[in-house]
């Protein structure tokens, strides 16, 4: 139904915070998901600043807000806010969805659920004794690596610009779940030979992301091998530099488009819509 038709005083409102947020597709995914089903919600992005992160969570209780969602950068800020955090998301230590309950606020992590359903989607394959390369070291590379270890992975690596946050995901995984994995600076050259060696390459990072579009997340040292598989966590543009690089030396390649969707699925099976 058009929006200005589904709209009315029962409407409920459900947000996503971010900064930037211009570039979001979640407005347009939830909204026609909530058109399909026939949800009496809104979901409506809003440019925060740091600084007034707290006086934005308790706006989303005062309006009686379902729960809103969080991107780059909140991710992380925002746990301090909440009353309760689901378990993954605290070994994750990043939320990306919040229910708002009875005036009490929940946090959880659909990324990492949500970028394990879109590689199975779409490479018929899982992520049992695969070795992997993880670019990134923020919230979305801590979900991944989480998911990734959960799932079997036989190796995972790290590459991140600032290294002491790759180790402090190792560390956290280590500590959680008994796993090693090895984390490099972008100059090391162990990192390019096991980037060479890796089956499954993923960037977690926001580099390449619009409007810098040329902009690649690894150095013109690092080569992709054919078969390998490449998924960008970035979907806008759908095809960024690094896939583009990918995709031309032979590499299944996966954008992030399917991971959003994933997510914003669970987002809703989270409960919050249908409270
Ligand atoms: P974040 O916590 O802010 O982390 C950003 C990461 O990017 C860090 O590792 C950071 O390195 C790195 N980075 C940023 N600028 C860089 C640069 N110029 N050179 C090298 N590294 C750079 O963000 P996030 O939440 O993890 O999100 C990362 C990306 O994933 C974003 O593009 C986001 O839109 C995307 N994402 C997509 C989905 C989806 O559903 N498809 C879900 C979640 C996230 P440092 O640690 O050195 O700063």
């Amino acid at each position: 139904m058009e929006i200005e038709k589904r709209v009315n005083g029962k409407t409920k409102l459900i947000g996503v915070i971010g900064n930037p947020i211009e570039h979001t597709m979640s407005p347009q995914l939830q909204n026609t998901i909530f058109s399909a089903i026939g949800e009496n919600c809104i979901y409506v992005p809003f440019h925060i600043e740091k600084d007034d992160l707290e006086d934005a969570v308790k706006g989303f209780k005062a309006l009686n807000a379902v729960g809103f969602n969080i991107t780059v950068p909140f991710k992380k800020d925002i746990m301090k806010y909440l009353d309760e955090i689901s378990d993954k998301a605290v070994i994750i230590d990043a939320v990306n969805t919040v229910k708002i309950s009875n005036g009490r606020l929940t946090g959880y992590n659909t990324d990492a659920e949500g970028f394990s359903r879109a590689f199975k989607s779409e490479s018929n394959l899982d992520f049992k004794d695969k070795k992997v390369i993880l670019i990134g070291a923020g919230g979305a590379a801590c979900s991944v690596a989480v998911q990734l270890v959960m799932e079997g992975a036989k190796s995972v690596g790290i590459i991140n610009r600032t290294v002491s946050k790759a180790e402090s995901i190792a560390s956290k995984i280590n500590k959680n779940f008994g796993f090693k994995i090895e984390c490099y600076k972008p100059d090391d050259s162990r990192a390019s030979e096991a980037f060479k060696q890796a089956d499954i390459i993923v960037n977690a990072t926001s580099v390449g992301m619009y409007p810098e579009t040329e902009n690649m997340p690894i150095s013109t040292v690092y080569s992709f091998s054919e078969g390998q598989i490449v998924f960008d966590l970035v979907y806008k543009p759908q095809k960024t530099m690094f896939l583009k690089k990918a995709g031309d030396a032979g590499c299944k390649i996966i954008n992030g488009t399917g991971m959003l969707f994933h997510q914003a699925v669970l987002q809703m099976k989270s409960g919050r819509a249908k409270d």
